[in-house]
């Protein structure tokens, strides 16, 4: 009974193999593509100046690969900005956020100063909850980007007073201190402990912890807690939400040419991917998307380099498989990642024929789930 039992199961296999069945799991311990139709939700997330060779190096040293990088739909995407070359944060914050090529250090306004409509807008006109998470000061020019408008990312208390006054942002999560505008001018409730962030019932929160990549997966001020506590306040309104969470140190550990800063940080970002995806692939109605703003350090590492020679150092004390070319962002482009459902990159963007989407897609491939 048995014997005849498992010749019925093989046979089932066989079947299904052959008529074609997509499996969830491709099996090479790369992810399925999801069974989304109809997105309501939206998770954004930014690893800050992580460029392919800072995700080639987190394969190294991670056993089992960067969960990142086992994400389907992967694509390259060139990251210039209006004025350069090489983007900042600001204006490659402001092509993400808003689908325009801006100037470098405008932050939510196009290359004649006009303010723009973000995807926040967009997904609160809409009737949804929206997020913003980032692993440093909210008044960073990435989350910035998301939540206000102006022609200097360093004019930090005009970028958070508009951000508190008129942005759309129903959340917001960041370490350092918060300005008194949030709750002085915008009615934000400050949530003190991060059990609350879910538990919220309030229309408007802000909480500032000391988000840490040092801190233990899950445990209170790990990056992936936080996106898991904003999923869980987001998702309370039945219209949906839009979530972007940023790693904001990757960019810190590149521009210092620190190896082992910019890894601890990018790891500590993964397991927030991987807490985003495992909550999405719960459910049948949530797109995650996984990119960079731009590259930072121009990191390259030498060929040969593997997981037990990454970390060798020569007489003067310096790496030899691991080289960095700037101490700033350099021109290299990131991958845009996308789980939920497979994705046809040349009808849903711009797609140029040299194989890579433009950054202002990513909007417009957000915009296109949410608006017909
Ligand atoms: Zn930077």
């Amino acid at each position: 009974m048995k014997k005849l039992f498992s010749i019925f199961l093989c046979l089932i296999v066989l079947l299904s193999t052959v008529v074609g069945c997509k499996p969830q799991n491709p099996g090479d311990g790369s992810l399925g593509f999801g069974n989304v139709q109809e997105v309501k939700n939206i998770i954004l997330l930014i690893g800050d100046g992580m460029g392919p060779e800072q995700i080639k190096a987190g394969n190294l040293v991670q056993r089992k690969g960067l969960y990142l990088d086992k994400l389907p739909n992967k694509v390259l995407v060139e990251t210039r900005s209006n004025d350069g070359e090489i983007t900042d944060s600001a204006a490659a914050g402001t092509a993400l956020a808003t689908g325009v090529r801006t100037n470098n250090g405008y932050v939510g306004l196009d290359p004649e100063g006009n303010q723009l409509e973000t995807i926040v807008d967009i997904a609160s006109n809409l009737g949804k909850r929206t997020g913003i998470i980032t692993t440093e000061d909210l008044i960073g020019a990435t989350p910035m980007a998301f939540a206000s408008h102006n022609a200097s990312r360093s004019a930090y208390n005009d970028l958070a007073l508009v951000s508190a006054q008129s942005s759309n942002v129903n959340l917001f999560l960041s370490t350092g201190n918060i300005m008194g505008h949030y709750t002085a001018t915008g009615g934000y409730k400050i949530v003190e402990n991060v059990d609350s962030i879910s538990e919220s019932t309030e229309e408007k929160i802000i909480g500032a912890f000391p988000i840490a990549a040092t801190a233990k997966e899950g445990t209170d001020f790990s990056f992936d807690r936080m996106v898991t506590e904003a999923l869980d306040y987001l998702s309370k309104d039945e219209d949906g939400f839009f979530l972007m969470a940023e790693g904001a140190h990757i960019d810190h550990g590149g521009h210092e040419n620190n190896i082992m800063y910019m890894l601890r940080e990018l790891v500590a970002f993964d397991l927030g991917v991987k807490a985003a995806v495992e909550w999405a692939s719960k459910r049948n109605d949530t797109v995650v998307l996984v990119t960079a703003d731009h590259e930072t350090g121009g990191l390259s590492l030498a060929n040969g380099a593997n997981a037990s020679n990454l970390f060798d150092i020569d007489g003067d004390g310096n790496f030899t498989n691991i080289r960095w070319s700037t101490d700033g962002h350099s021109s290299a482009d990131v991958y845009l990642y996308l789980y939920g459902m497979e994705m046809n990159y040349v009808e849903k963007s711009s797609f140029e024929s040299n194989n890579r989407l433009k950054n202002i897609d990513i909007f417009n491939i957000m915009k296109g789930f949410l608006v017909d």
